[in-house]
Parts: structure tokens; C-alpha cells; sequence
């Protein structure tokens, strides 16, 4: 029988490929912009892993063991759905991850942007490996030609780093999704949740610029991460400490 959920990305992989044609032909992209979430929180990814981990938990494995007979037990209600486990990596996007290439303050265009620092798409790689799932978290205040040229760079990074699964979420209105409120993480978390995945808040990290120091913007993301009891880092301070330790599945699985 066809997986839903595979069915409904091939159906957006197809929505996608119209809409590419209608937006920037020749740029490289990848990754699709669900439809069904609130209009001032916009979604992307490149990949589903969560059907990913559906299918790959689907395998065929060995038969359960027999339950020992103990005629005074009750008969055993049944058995607890199986949950997946999971720490983030949530990383701001502007000034963190990427900058502008051309050194101006704004982008001027969809293919106006550099990776922050040199080491950003191994960095996000050594999260997947240490069995994480990265997240972007970003504020926007953009609309029309601007909105659809961030859309096409968000498309453009995840091409860059299609090797990595990735979420980008975008706040674009002045309501409860924007930073420093914690609207658009309580989403990340009922998203995880009504898919059968727990997220350990206390292995999750935030990492952003606006962080309140001299010259900073502002300290939205370091308040976000304080109101979400988030550990929170610094760019320059996360992308220079050591990469984390590759881990094998069944590390990642009894890590838990
Ligand atoms: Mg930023």
C-alpha cells in the first residue's frame, strides 16, 4: 500500500517543480514550502525524516519474543506506541548561518549570500552525524519580490547542502511565531510531537547573533533561547568549538 506521507511529498516535489519554473529558472534549488501551517509561519524542508525514519523503522526485523505465561498477571493492555527521541540543533539564519556575498547589510538578490563561516556546512553535517536534526529559526520582515526572492535562497542553501536534511521557519508578522517568543519552537515541538517524536529540550541548543552585545541588533534570539530555557551560543562561539563525535545508529538509539 503507498505511504501517505510519501505520496504527499511526491505531490509537493511536483507542486515544487511547477513553481520553480514560474520563479527563478537557473538557480539551483531544492526542498518545498508547505501550505498547511499558520499564514505568518512559513515551512520548509528538503527532506521528510520523518517518513524517513517511518520507512527505516518499517524493515523487516526479528519476531517479538513470546510474552512468558503468568496466569496471575492481567493481560497486558496494548503495547505503547513507539516513540523516536531526538535532539536539535536550532541555528538563527541571517548573520548566523549565512550573510550577504556582496558585504552590503541587506541582500540584493536571491543568490546574495555566503555561508557565515567557512565551516557552517560541515558544522550542520557533524550535527546529523551526532544523530541530531538541524532547524533553522528565523525572523523576516519581507513581502512580494523580497518574500519570493528569500524563498529561492532558502531553495539555493538547502540545493548547496541537499545531503543534509533541514527545516527553515520563518516568522513574519509581529505575533506570538516571532522571537523572542517562543511560538515558532512550541510549533517545531507539537510538530515532533503528533509525528511520535520527543525532542530533548536539555541536549537542544540555539545558536544566534542577535544576542544583545555591543553592535548586535538586538537580543532576540539570545531572549528567545531564555524564555524557551534553551541553551543558547553565540555564532562565533559555536562554530569554533571542536565538531561533535560521529555516532553509529545503534549509539544514537541506546543514547536514549
Ligand atoms: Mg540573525
Amino acid at each position: 500500500m503507498a505511504n501517505p506521507s510519501t505520496f504527499l511529498v511526491d505531490h509537493h516535489h511536483v507542486l515544487e517543480r511547477v513553481t520553480n519554473l514560474f520563479t527563478m529558472p537557473g538557480l539551483p534549488a531544492a526542498g518545498v514550502f508547505c501550505r498547511d501551517g499558520p499564514p505568518s509561519l512559513l515551512h520548509f524542508y528538503n527532506r521528510d525524516v520523518f517518513a524517513e525514519a517511518d520507512a527505516a523503522a518499517s524493515l523487516p526485523s526479528p519476531p517479538p519474543e513470546p510474552e512468558p505465561s503468568s496466569p496471575s498477571s492481567p493481560s497486558s493492555p496494548t503495547p505503547p506506541q513507539r516513540r523516536n527521541r531526538i535532539a536539535l540543533s536550532l541555528y538563527d539564519l541571517d548573520g548566523t548561518l549565512i550573510r550577504p556575498k556582496s558585504g552590503y547589510k541587506f541582500p540584493r538578490g536571491a543568490d546574495d549570500w555566503m555561508w557565515w563561516h567557512r565551516d557552517v556546512p560541515k558544522r550542520l553535517r557533524a550535527d546529523v552525524a551526532a544523530g541530531r536534526h538541524v532547524i533553522v529559526l528565523s525572523n523576516q520582515n519581507l513581502h512580494g519580490r523580497l518574500l519570493r526572492d528569500w524563498k529561492d535562497k532558502i531553495r539555493m542553501i538547502a540545493h548547496e547542502i541537499d545531503d543534509v536534511p533541514i527545516r527553515v521557519f520563518a516568522a513574519l508578522d509581529r505575533d506570538k511565531y516571532r522571537k523572542p517568543n517562543i511560538g515558532m519552537l512550541e510549533y517545531v515541538l507539537r510538530m515532533y510531537a503528533e509525528r511520535g517524536w520527543d525532542v530533548d529540550l536539555r541536549k537542544t541548543f540555539f545558536v544566534g547573533d542577535a544576542a544583545g552585545r555591543t553592535g548586535d541588533h538586538s537580543s532576540d534570539d539570545r531572549n528567545m533561547a531564555h524564555n524557551a530555557n534553551l541553551t543558547f551560543r553565540t555564532p562565533e562561539y559555536h562554530f569554533n568549538q571542536p565538531f561533535p563525535r560521529a555516532k553509529t545508529p545503534d549509539e544514537i538509539a541506546l543514547a536514549w
